[in-house]
């Protein structure tokens, strides 16, 4: 097939910040190792280009949320290295834990039967301390579905791991109480914030995903985790508009004199949704604002202060997460997960 051209729009990610992070999160987790949440195309930001990293750095344990997901994944890494959250819902999903060799997550009672009737072998088993999303109770343990299992992996998740809020330790008391009650070979307990509560949230294995890409969930963070995902877009258009012109949609911005403005090739389908209004663009230092609404493949800004700019020209939008979350009020998980898939 004929060659695409180059695309207008480019999700740069830094493969050495990614790296460092980890490893970053890898030391901070003291005597545990670090592993790597990479479901949702690793937070939005692409398996291929970010697990071979992680890999690289010495992460050996990846996790996904759907059945879906798998492919992708052990395309780079072993199956065995590979544990599914979701769990098996039907005997198909067991089925294809069993054939590919990656571990389901078991998060019910329902899925502890359902894994044993289909042969079982190596599983995870979440325990439910208090979150209420998926996991057994910590009553449920002693039935004999879930004492019949095999578990690598005893894990459980922090509800609000990023505030300081006596839930943390509660959940810990209720995970170390469940630790003599299943056999297992490994602990888990924190995500990427929990892993900034200490040592004791540590134990085995950690499990970061938002941190890896540039997250900053607790003050402790900042400063050891660096942006991974930078955004920049080609100015498709440039033009100049007279004083008393609008800009955009429903004509929101209007000139209040002659301006040189600029047509951004990126929009809210590629996740740069409209609460952005009123934030600005870069080129180098210098401050581009946004004028008007997003619309879906595009936004204007205004050139007044690179005027020398012209059609083909790059602009970047910063993304650095904490300060990108205050001026969208959208999470720091959102804005990752949300970047469309028209980047190059
Ligand atoms: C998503 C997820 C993580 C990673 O959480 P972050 O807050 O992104 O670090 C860890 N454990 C489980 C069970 C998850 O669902």
């Amino acid at each position: 097939m004929t060659q695409l051209p180059l695309p207008s729009l480019l999700l740069i990610i830094d493969n050495q910040a990614l790296a460092d992070n980890w490893l970053a999160l890898d030391r901070m987790s003291g005597t545990a190792r670090a592993g790597a949440a990479v479901k949702a195309d690793c937070y939005g930001l692409g398996v291929d280009r970010c697990v071979p990293v992680l890999w690289q750095a010495g992460c050996r344990d990846f996790f996904v949320a759907h059945w879906s997901e798998v492919p992708g994944v052990i395309a780079h890494v072993p199956a065995n290295r590979v544990a599914v959250l979701h769990g098996p819902q039907t005997p198909e999903d067991a089925a294809f834990a069993r054939e590919t060799g990656v571990r389901p997550v078991i998060d019910s009672l329902r899925q502890a039967r359902l894994w044993g009737e289909a042969g079982g072998g190596p599983c995870d088993l979440m325990i439910d301390s208090g979150i209420n999303r998926l996991g057994i109770a910590p009553e449920e343990l002693a039935d004999p579905a879930v004492q019949a299992l095999d578990v690598h992996t005893l894990l459980s998740h922090l509800a609000c791991a990023d505030e300081d809020v006596s839930m943390n330790a509660r959940q810990l008391a209720v995970f170390r109480e469940c630790l003599p009650a299943i056999a297992h070979r490994q602990a888990s307990l924190a995500n990427s914030a929990g892993i900034a509560l200490g040592s004791d949230y540590a134990f085995d294995l950690t499990r970061p995903g938002l941190a890896l890409y540039g997250g900053v969930p607790r003050p402790e963070l900042a400063g050891r985790i660096a942006q991974v995902a930078f955004p920049k877009a080609a100015l498709i258009q440039t033009r100049t508009i007279g004083a008393g012109a609008s800009v955009g949609y429903n004509a929101t911005f209007t000139a209040p004199a002659d301006m040189r403005i600029g047509v951004v090739s990126l929009g809210y389908a590629d996740g740069i949704l409209r609460s952005w209004a009123g934030a600005h663009f870069l080129h180098g230092e210098r401050k581009l604002p946004i004028l008007g609404k997003v619309s879906m493949d595009m936004i204007v800004i205004d050139l007044a202060a690179a005027p020398e700019l012209s059609d083909g020209d790059w602009v970047e939008l910063p993304y650095h997460l904490p300060d990108a979350a205050q001026q969208t009020t959208l999470s720091q998980y959102e804005l990752l997960t949300i970047l469309g898939n028209r980047f190059g």
